[in-house]
């Protein structure tokens, strides 16, 4: 019997072939070239041996796997690149190829005469999920975690291996169907059943057993409903498709604004295959499939959100040469709205919490934020009473720094004042064992004036969070000149066991996330003040990707916290270090208007009494003469605010702020959502090439000010088209470091 590397396969007395896919030296079965070759060879086999009446495919591991190995995707980009450069239509023809593979493996098991059961034993994702799609039938399990997705479009692509073919075929209701595609969201085991897309949920101990059980008993049809004559499937010409398919552009549009050609060809391809016999359509799945994986968008967010993403959770900045450390017990000074926030995410990761404020009350006003946060985790069913119970023992809060003298780390969030912040590193230091690691979240304040205060400079670092502390997925780790490799790896030990990316930035002001974000405000006082009206220079924002308008953004923060930087600026660099008129329309808008933002309901919007919606305050328009929306250019509004942030960016990496390109692109996208289908500020640069970028800022410098000139490393890579990817290319050195600028 043939031998497999990643399958081992045991055909019982029955004729029922148990398939097991295990990998060697993996955690998670994913498709690799050589498992669809294998996978291949054993459709084969089931087909061509007579002893065998049918399959069950199930997993060795936990989860069942994770979809095709994306990383093998990212290589197939280049050796596309290469072979275009020498040929392209048998580049293309090639990726044509590569792009069907695994569809057409499906197809053969689906059409091979033997009926075949998936038996999902856990997470089963994207071309997991399109395997088992093309199996005869499925088995879900009771088992906790138990899920099952098709989540491409996240990364920019689509189910492209008959995913998008056969799930409006399966699901009864055509508009889950879509809105399962399109959202690539994970379904539960009941939910998954509901769309018909397992038959049944079996107790997890019993799931090979009842799979054969399916098959001994000569249930499972080997020939699928669109594979017999006469079959009609949903149909698009009908009173109902005649409803459906409208609104489903619209959404489309609605939802994405037509920038992710990846969500687009879902929409393509469900409704084209509906009107073709199946092998056709998966023709032209195959098609839109190589063609969206030739964008940049989809080029673009595989890298950053996928590769590169996966790179810096697993610790690609951490000092490879200090060992691990698995915290057990972590200090948070401060209980305010951000220490309760990273109590709270410290807790959940297992770690033991002392939450200090200045008395008990303020310090039990945090942990009941973390009670408030589990109620409603509880709510949505991501909690039970147990474990809530369990992670909010873990907290301790107290006025007491004597608890803080077995701790492994302290995190400060105190009010945003070097003195305050003196006098608690002062505090904690006096209990602190030497040896642990001392962590400013501080937002504007450079943490190497903070580490004065520090009797172990080496041993301070700054780890900043973004609220909702829950909710964001990213941290900046932020280097002092003094601190050490032993804090860096330390920080990063403890942002990876509370599961969020960290990126590593040296000390400045703003550090890398706000300073982006900061321009990108100020972008937009600086339309209103031009004239431009406030709902164009919102709606330019989000039709441009990002997820929330930038004068929506600016009252979250707060306009009287806009304020006080600007003060903070002046009297630390003089009012030369910024714009006049911007400091006018903040100053006016928070002192004369008593604007604040969100938080007393009055800001750049009006927030008035739910169930009414915000809308932007109507006194806007009189600040400032009003253009005549026709004559403005709406694309170029998009790109002052892509261009302003990207030039930020790069700024970074000039400055050797930012080492790493990757951080710099994911940082942009986790931190504040910089439009994701770049892939980041430093992949819309790469994107259009920097000989381009650099002409387009020379034409909005020329129009709009020396803001967005491009910086000499600019010109310098412009010269010859030098791509940041290329110039500080992350895998450069074995230590993974990018070159210095
Ligand atoms: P906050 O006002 O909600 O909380 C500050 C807490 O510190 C209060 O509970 C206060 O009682 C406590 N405190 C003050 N002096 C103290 C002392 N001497 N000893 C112990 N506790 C003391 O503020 P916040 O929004 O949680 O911000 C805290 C820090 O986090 C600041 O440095 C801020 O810049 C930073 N930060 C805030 C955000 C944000 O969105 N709010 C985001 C990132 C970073």
């Amino acid at each position: 019997m043939t031998t497999y590397n990643n399958f081992t396969i045991d055909t019982d007395s029955d004729g029922i072939t148990l398939i097991t896919w295990d990998m060697p030296e993996k955690n998670m079965n994913v498709f690799t070239m050589e498992v669809m070759d294998e996978l291949d060879a054993i459709v084969d086999q089931v087909a061509s041996d007579e002893a065998i009446k049918g399959a069950v495919i199930t997993s060795g591991k936990s989860a069942f796997s994770g979809g095709a190995d994306i990383t093998m995707l990212n290589g197939m980009y280049d050796r596309f690149e290469a072979a275009r450069a020498q040929d392209e239509k048998a580049a293309v023809r090639e990726l044509f190829d590569n792009a069907g593979k695994l569809s057409w493996i499906f197809r053969k098991l689906e059409t091979c005469g033997k009926p075949f059961v998936s038996a999902i034993n856990g997470t089963c994702m994207g071309g997991a999920t399109e395997l088992s799609l093309a199996c005869h039938a499925r088995l879900g399990t009771d088992a906790e975690g138990w899920k099952m997705a098709l989540p491409e479009v996240k990364i920019g692509i689509f189910p492209g291996a008959g995913g998008t073919v056969r799930v409006p075929r399966m699901v009864p209701d055509m508009q889950s169907a879509l809105l399962m595609l399109m959202q690539g969201s994970n379904l539960k085991a009941q939910k998954a059943k509901a769309m018909k897309l397992i038959d049944e949920i079996v107790p997890a101990k019993k799931l090979v057993a009842e799979a054969k059980k399916l098959l001994t008993s000569g249930s499972v049809d080997p020939v699928k409903e669109w594979d017999k004559k006469g079959y009609k499937g949903p149909r698009v010409y009908s009173a109902a498709g005649s409803q459906l398919w409208p609104a489903v552009g619209a959404n489309y549009r609605k939802n994405t604004h037509d920038n992710y050609p990846g969500a687009k060809a879902i929409v393509k391809v469900a409704y084209e295959s509906l009107l073709l016999p199946f092998d056709t359509a998966l023709t032209v799945e195959q098609r839109y499939f190589t063609e969206v994986l030739q964008t940049n968008e989809a080029k673009h967010m595989v890298r950053s959100l996928f590769v590169s993403m996966q790179e810096l959770n697993k610790g690609a900045r951490r000092p490879a040469d200090v060992p691990q450390k698995k915290l057990k017990k972590v200090g948070i000074l401060g209980a305010g709205f951000m220490g309760a926030g990273i109590a709270y995410v410290t807790a959940k990761a297992g770690m033991q919490v002392v939450l200090i404020d200045r008395d008990q009350e303020a310090a039990d006003k945090g942990k009941a934020h973390c009670e408030d946060l589990e109620k409603k985790a509880i709510q949505k069913g991501r909690s039970t009473p147990e474990k809530a119970e369990k992670v909010l023992s873990l907290i301790t809060a107290t006025p007491d720094y004597d608890e803080l003298k077995d701790v492994d780390l302290v995190i400060e969030a105190v009010f945003e004042d070097r003195d305050v912040k003196a006098e608690v590193t002062a505090k904690a230091e006096a209990v602190m064992k030497p040896s642990a690691i001392y962590a400013s979240n501080t937002s504007t304040l450079p943490i190497t004036g903070l580490a004065k205060a520090s009797k172990r400079p080496k041993n301070f670092i700054g780890i900043h969070f973004f609220s909702p502390v829950d909710r964001m997925m990213l941290t900046e780790i932020i280097m002092g000149k003094r601190t050490g490799d032993k804090a860096l790896a330390v920080a990063m030990d403890f942002v990876m066991a509370i599961k969020k990316t960290p990126i590593v930035v040296n000390d400045t002001r703003g550090f890398y996330v706000n300073r982006c974000v900061l321009q990108y405000i100020s972008e937009a006082y600086n339309m209103l003040i031009e004239g431009v009206p406030a709902a164009m220079v919102e709606n330019a924002a989000t039709m441009g990707g990002m997820p929330v308008g930038p004068l929506a953004l600016n009252d979250e923060i707060a306009l009287d916290l806009s304020l006080k930087i600007f003060n903070a600026t002046v009297a630390d660099l003089g009012e030369s270090a910024l714009d006049p008129d911007q400091f006018a329309l903040v100053k006016k808008l928070v002192e004369q208007e008593g604007r604040h933002g969100r938080k007393n309901g009055k800001g750049f919007y009006e927030y008035p009494a739910k169930p009414a919606k915000k809308h932007l305050w109507p006194e806007l328009k009189s600040l400032y003469p009003q253009q005549n929306a026709d004559s403005i250019d709406f694309a170029e509004l998009q790109q002052r605010f892509w261009v302003l942030q990207a030039l930020e960016a790069a700024k970074t990496i000039e400055e050797g702020v930012v080492t790493d390109v990757r951080e710099a692109d994911v940082g942009s996208i986790l931190g504040y959502g910089f439009a994701p289908f770049t892939g980041g500020t430093i992949s819309y640069i790469d994107g259009m090439g920097t000989t381009a970028f650099v002409a387009l800022c020379n034409k909005l410098a020329k129009k709009h000010g020396k803001r967005f000139r491009p910086t000499k490393l600019l010109k310098q890579m412009a010269a010859s088209d030098e791509k940041f990817y290329q110039r500080f290319n992350p895998y450069a050195d074995p230590e993974g470091e990018a070159k210095a600028a």
